[in-house]
This record gives structure tokens, C-alpha cells and sequence, in this order.
């Protein structure tokens, strides 16, 4: 296993409920260390952007209306098999479906509003952590 980097974000449905210090706790609990952060207001050029992937996807102008609904919080979590390892403790898309003890089951609020999201492979990791970050940002 190597030390990987992944990005996170905690959604607005989890920052309206004040969840973002128990948020935090679970991923230091799984070893994974927060090496930036910061909360910003996504504009829908930069929400649509991210979500470019879904571009096609029914649900992606209601994707985008929701993640510019409130604040997030935009991190750089790193750790052994950070990628998979972050990807384990949010759970399943769909609350329903997500397994106990993970961040979804405990906290979302439906298969939108799932408070947290996370880079799916290190490729697009890379690729998340640079469009939110500048490396002088990050500090392991
Ligand atoms: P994320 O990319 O946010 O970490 P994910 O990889 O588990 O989540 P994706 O399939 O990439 O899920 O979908 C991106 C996001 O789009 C989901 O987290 C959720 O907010 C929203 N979404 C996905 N499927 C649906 C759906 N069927 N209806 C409404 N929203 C959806
Ligand atoms: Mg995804």
C-alpha cells in the first residue's frame, strides 16, 4: 500500500447541519489525515465544471443547483490507500444502501443530498486536488 492523497467534500446538506467536525472525526478515526481545507461558495460555472462527468446525466443540473446551495468544505485527505480508503468510509451513493457506521448511512439525507463526495481513482484524484488547491496549500 502506498500514502495517496484523494479529494473530498463535504456537501451542503452537511454544512447547513453544522456536521462538519463530525464529519472530520470519522475520517481521522480511519487514519486519514486532513492536509488542506477550506469552505468556499461554489459558483454554478465551477460546480458544472466539476461535475462535468455527469454532463449527460438526468440528475446533473439539479447535481449542480444543489452543490451551490449552500457552502462546502473542500479537503485534501492523505493516507495509506487514501483513495479507497475514504471511498469505504462514505458509503454508498444511496444512504439506503450504505453500509452502517459509514459517513452516509449515518448523516445524508438522500441519494443527492449524501453530505460528503470523493474522488473515485487516483487519476482523477490528482486532477480534483488541483483544480481546488495549489500545492503550497497542502501540508502533510
Ligand atoms: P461523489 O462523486 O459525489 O463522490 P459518487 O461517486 O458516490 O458520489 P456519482 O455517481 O459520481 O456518485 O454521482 C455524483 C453525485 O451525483 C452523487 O454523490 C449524488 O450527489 C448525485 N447523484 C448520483 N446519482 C443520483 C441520482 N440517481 N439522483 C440524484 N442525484 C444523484
Ligand atoms: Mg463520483
Amino acid at each position: 500500500m502506498a500514502v495517496e492523497r484523494t479529494l473530498s467534500i463535504i456537501k451542503p446538506d452537511a454544512t447547513r447541519r453544522n456536521l462538519t467536525g463530525k464529519i472530520n472525526a470519522v475520517f481521522e478515526d480511519a487514519g486519514l489525515r486532513i492536509v488542506a481545507q477550506k469552505r468556499i461558495q461554489l459558483t454554478p460555472a465551477t460546480a458544472g465544471a466539476f461535475y462535468e462527468v455527469h454532463k449527460e446525466r438526468p440528475f446533473y443540473n439539479d447535481l449542480v443547483s444543489f452543490m451551490v446551495s449552500g457552502p462546502v468544505v473542500v479537503q485534501v485527505l492523505q493516507g495509506e490507500n487514501a483513495v479507497a480508503k475514504n471511498r469505504e468510509v462514505m458509503g454508498a451513493t444511496d444512504p439506503k444502501k450504505a453500509e452502517a457506521h459509514t459517513i452516509r448511512a449515518q448523516f445524508a439525507e438522500s441519494i443527492e443530498a449524501n453530505s460528503v463526495h470523493g474522488s473515485d481513482s487516483l487519476e482523477n484524484a490528482k486532477n480534483e486536488i488541483a483544480f481546488f488547491f495549489a500545492g503550497t496549500e497542502i501540508l502533510p
